[in-house]
């Protein structure tokens, strides 16, 4: 047995057998013929696929079966493999002329207007890779090759790989890196999905065939646990389901935090999430991620796929929905916006600093809600504000689109336009900024980051990312007292509101939201009605005068 230590990234306790997803290309060996390889290749890549399909059916899972089925065809379509070849006959190495075909053909399909070409565009590459993997004699397998249930195991997972994780066959998963609020982890927790990561030294340690316990609250890792370990889990397991059971008594129930009313709404990125939101009787949405619309795939959402999404977002509650508009940028790269490489994605362009830039791309999304507000209680709040200047320029993009829409003739509803609190010349700027913003919501994931200087994705980071510090805890007060002076609405959407610790502290600085994953909302009722606001309030005095995170959690053992 070994055990690693990781940063818990989505609370649950799984054991299971592994999934290794490794990253590992290979290299191409010198080959005498290399046509008669690429064709063989193709055939054999083809066989995988087709057997990979009829094992995917045969449990059930009809549109995983049917992607692997339409890769299997494209294994053979003489599409990619006559470019290799044609490549090969201009002397291109053969690991050169499968990345030159794949991305010619990739990008070709990706060009053309039509959506189901430019799906196809992403098979094209994974086919290409997987015909690469089996030449170079690497056997690297994807999520798609699941079929049975697992822990996936992995150096890094990307935001669009979690988003589109079968929650049936990935039982939780441990990766070497990213951070506990890395857009990773956020989604992990949304799915309900256990999860660990930064987990140093995780692939050199974990071979096919082993066993692995992962804990996503304390970041435990254990890799063939002995009996005793997995007793262990067992019975944290227990302790962490009998919690979830007492919170569920808080089902739908309003709760307040000495005698104010605090509403717990939900964080959501897609309709399943909605329908998680919808069951969990969320107050409202507090924070709907609309950027992952914009990333799944090789081409933007038209305005009237998105509105269809914003409609029944805001027709499935009473209660405000929150839409942020697109969070391009930082670790949720668009790769069809073909942006520049920069040094430095999270100082970058991202959020609003794009949609001067990609002013009709940002139309559609204003339109989408404009239109949308019509059917209920919609707000927009817009990503990475870090100037009143920002706001300036998204309010007059909306007032562009509302000018269009009229003389169009389209009907369009009414809409709060919010800021999120992320940056902390925008915390530290709360006054002015309030004087223009109808609300706020502090992202505490990326003031964190940027508050830390440390990189949310980064495992060897991951004891920086803690909002409970106090110079995080500051900032949040500075923007609850300018919003509550001002009269509008404060809530916190990133991960620590569904923290025991720094959500109590939320709620005696004057917050009025918290907004959690879906799976989180009980627990956070919970949380809130049960304290004494008055000692929770005496604590954040104390807290803000601590000199860590790690105080700051000590002083409030005491009452969670
Ligand atoms: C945040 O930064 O806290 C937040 C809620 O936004 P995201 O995690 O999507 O960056
Ligand atoms: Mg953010």
């Amino acid at each position: 047995m070994k055990e690693l230590k990781g940063a818990g990234a989505s609370a649950g306790i799984v054991v299971g057998p592994v999934f290794i997803i490794s990253d590992e290309q290979g290299e191409i060996p010198e080959l005498e013929s290399p046509v008669d390889a690429i064709r063989q290749a193709s055939n054999d890549v083809r066989d995988q696929l087709v057997e990979l399909s009829a094992a995917a059916a045969e449990l059930g899972r009809t549109e995983p079966a049917e992607i692997l089925n339409a890769q299997s065809l494209m294994a053979e379509d003489p599409m990619l493999i006559d470019e290799v070849e044609s490549r090969l006959g201009d002397g291109m190495n053969l690991g050169d002329a499968i990345h030159g075909a794949r991305d010619q053909v990739a990008d070709m399909l990706a060009s053309m207007n039509d959506e189901y070409l430019a799906a196809r565009a992403h098979d094209v590459r994974e086919v290409a890779d997987r015909i690469f993997r089996h030449l170079s004699g690497v056997t690297a397998q994807g999520l798609s090759d699941m079929t049975t249930p697992a822990v996936v195991v992995a150096s890094a997972l990307t935001a669009a790989e979690t988003a589109t994780m079968d929650v049936d066959f990935v039982l939780g998963f441990a990766a070497a890196e990213g951070g506990p609020t890395g857009h990773v982890a956020v989604i992990a927790r949304s799915l309900g999905i256990p999860a660990v990561v930064g987990t140093v030294n995780l692939m050199e340690v974990v071979t096919a065939g082993d066993v692995v316990g992962i804990d996503g609250s304390s970041g435990r890792v254990a890799v063939n646990p002995s009996e005793q370990v997995v007793l262990e889990f067992e019975s944290d397991r227990l302790k962490y389901e009998a919690q979830k059971r007492a919170a569920a008594l808080y089902k739908g129930r309003p709760v307040t935090f000495g005698n104010r009313p605090i509403s717990i709404a939900a964080n959501v990125a897609s309709g399943p999430d909605i329908a998680s939101a919808v069951a969990a009787q969320s107050d409202g949405v507090g924070l709907y991620r609309t950027e992952f619309l914009f990333l799944d795939g090789d081409s933007a959402p038209t305005e009237d796929e998105q509105y269809a999404l914003y409609r029944a977002a805001v027709e499935a509650f009473e209660d405000t929905v929150v839409v942020r508009t697109f969070d391009i940028g930082g670790d949720k790269p668009a790769p069809y916006l073909e942006l520049p490489e920069e040094e430095n994605p999270f100082l970058g362009v991202r959020g609003v600093r794009l949609y001067d830039q990609f002013a009709e791309l940002f139309q559609s999304q204003a339109r989408a809600l404009l239109r949308a507000a019509v059917h209920g209680k919609l707000s927009v709040m817009i990503p990475m504000v870090g100037t009143v200047d920002d706001l300036t320029g998204v309010r007059h993009h909306f007032d562009v689109a509302r000018t269009r829409l009229a003389s169009e003739g389209v009907p369009y509803g009414d809409i709060k336009l919010g800021v999120m609190i992320e940056v902390p010349s925008a915390a530290l700027n709360a006054k002015q900024l309030a004087q223009t913003a109808d609300f706020f919501s502090i992202g505490t994931n990326d003031l964190t980051q940027y508050t830390m200087a440390a990189d949310r994705t980064a495992g060897t980071l991951a004891h920086y990312s803690d909002a409970a510090h106090p110079a995080v805890l500051r900032l949040c007060k500075i923007a609850a007292k300018a919003a509550n002076k001002r009269g509008i609405t404060i809530s916190v959407c990133g991960e620590s509101a569904a923290d025991p610790v720094t959500a109590l502290l939320f709620a005696a600085m004057g917050v009025h939201k918290l907004s959690v994953s879906p799976v989180a909302v009980d627990m956070v009722r919970s949380t809130i009605d049960n304290a004494d606001a008055d000692v929770v309030k005496d604590l954040l005095k104390r807290a803000l005068k601590a000199n860590s995170a790690g105080e700051v959690r000590q002083l409030m053992a005491s009452v969670i």
